[in-house]
């Protein structure tokens, strides 16, 4: 059926999680159901006026086990699917969501139609679910226009009220079910009692871009993510970076993006550098960004050659590097990709006009 008819139709890709789990008699753990069983669960979807189809991962998954090969799949899936559907709805577990939508964006470039991964904290089967309420939304969201066009032309992820860009999220809370946050982005949408739509933050392509969505499926696994913290040992860091296939780093750093200023640690980054891994610097925190400019112990990493990562969240930087390490071997056009904001995934270096902040008195900060 094509789009643009008035009821929209949206195709549900299903991978797992506890969305669609139930508890097994035997073992007590939960365990996957299919699809059928799960819009079962569901019977408002009748009422809905969306025209659902479903296809389902051949054996759903818990999405710990979730890989790129499933990023593939459901990528190619989208595109192959493309132009009969208005949108598409990701199941997924909320383990790694944050991930998944992540490498999506990634992989998925200048998409003119909403991917919304949504999942729950409990299945979808059992009376206190948050499964059936964030199903219904996501599938509304990605049938809604605004002046005839899909309203969100991006990778998105649906938790807790609220619709946010695929890439800025991050799974905070294992207990909570508002599991999934935005630590550096305001939501795409707040769903009320009406969805207020934030229009200024979402996400459009570049006008460049008009072609019609690319698909990139390469995604180099060589990559390393290591947090420093006090006490480290910098030789083990020196063995576990002299791994000969790696080709890509993130450094997860204290505060604004700082670094002990260890001579060991300099001479590893350096050295790392120097065999041409590709490192990029994001920050522990759970908001707020990399401000190289602010610290003394930044500019060490800065002069090792690591990229400033802004305020990308880990999932993003790691999902980036995987995806820029297959687009090029070329170390200057890496290094633009990374820095570049590709899919919205960080938010653009501006230099204030006002005083500078911090020890070292740098004017430069991030813009809003
Ligand atoms: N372990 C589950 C998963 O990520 C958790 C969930 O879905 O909430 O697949």
């Amino acid at each position: 059926m094509s789009a643009g008819h008035d009821m929209k139709s949206i195709l549900v890709i299903y991978t797992g999680g506890t969305v669609g789990m139930v508890r097994d008699k035997v073992s007590g753990a939960l365990v996957p159901l299919d699809f059928s069983q799960v819009s079962k669960h569901v019977p408002e979807l009748d009422h809905a006026g969306i025209r659902v189809e479903a296809v389902s991962f051949d054996t759903p998954i818990d999405s710990s086990d979730v890989a790129p090969k499933h990023w593939r799949s459901i990528a190619s899936t989208v595109m192959e699917c493309m132009d009969r559907f208005d949108g598409f709805v990701v199941l997924h577990g909320t383990d790694t969501m944050a991930y998944s939508a992540s490498a999506l964006s990634f992989m998925l470039e200048g998409l003119r139609k909403p991917v919304i991964f949504t999942g729950s904290q409990l299945p979808i089967g059992i009376p206190r679910t948050d499964g059936r309420e964030n199903l219904l939304s996501a599938l509304m969201l990605a049938a809604h226009t605004t002046d005839g066009e899909p309203t969100v032309q991006e990778v998105a992820v649906y938790f807790g009220n609220h619709l946010f860009r695929g890439n800025r999220t991050h799974k905070e809370s294992a207990q909570s079910l508002n599991a999934l946050i935005s630590p550096n982005h305001p939501s795409l949408v707040e769903a009320g009692v009406e969805f207020q739509i934030n229009h200024p933050s979402l996400w459009r392509p570049p006008v460049a871009a008009s072609s019609g969505p690319k698909l990139h499926v390469g995604m180099r696994t060589e990559v390393a993510w290591v947090p420093l913290f006090p006490g480290m040992p910098m030789d083990w860091l020196r063995r576990a970076l002299d791994w000969e296939d790696l080709r890509g780093l993130v450094l997860a750093t204290f505060g604004s993006g700082n670094a002990p200023t260890s001579q060991l640690l300099k001479d590893t980054l350096r050295e790392a550098g120097d065999r041409g891994v590709t490192m990029i610097n994001v920050t522990q925190c759970g908001h707020g960004g990399v401000h190289p400019e602010l610290y003394a112990t930044s500019h060490m990493l800065a002069g090792c050659g690591v990229i400033p990562g802004r305020d990308m969240t880990t999932e993003a930087a790691l999902t980036k590097l995987m995806h820029v390490l297959a687009q090029t071997d070329d170390p200057g056009r890496i290094r633009e990709l990374m820095t570049a904001n590709l899919r919205g995934e960080l938010t653009p270096h501006r230099v204030a006009q006002t005083q500078g902040h911090g020890p070292a008195g740098a004017a430069g900060l991030e813009g809003a």
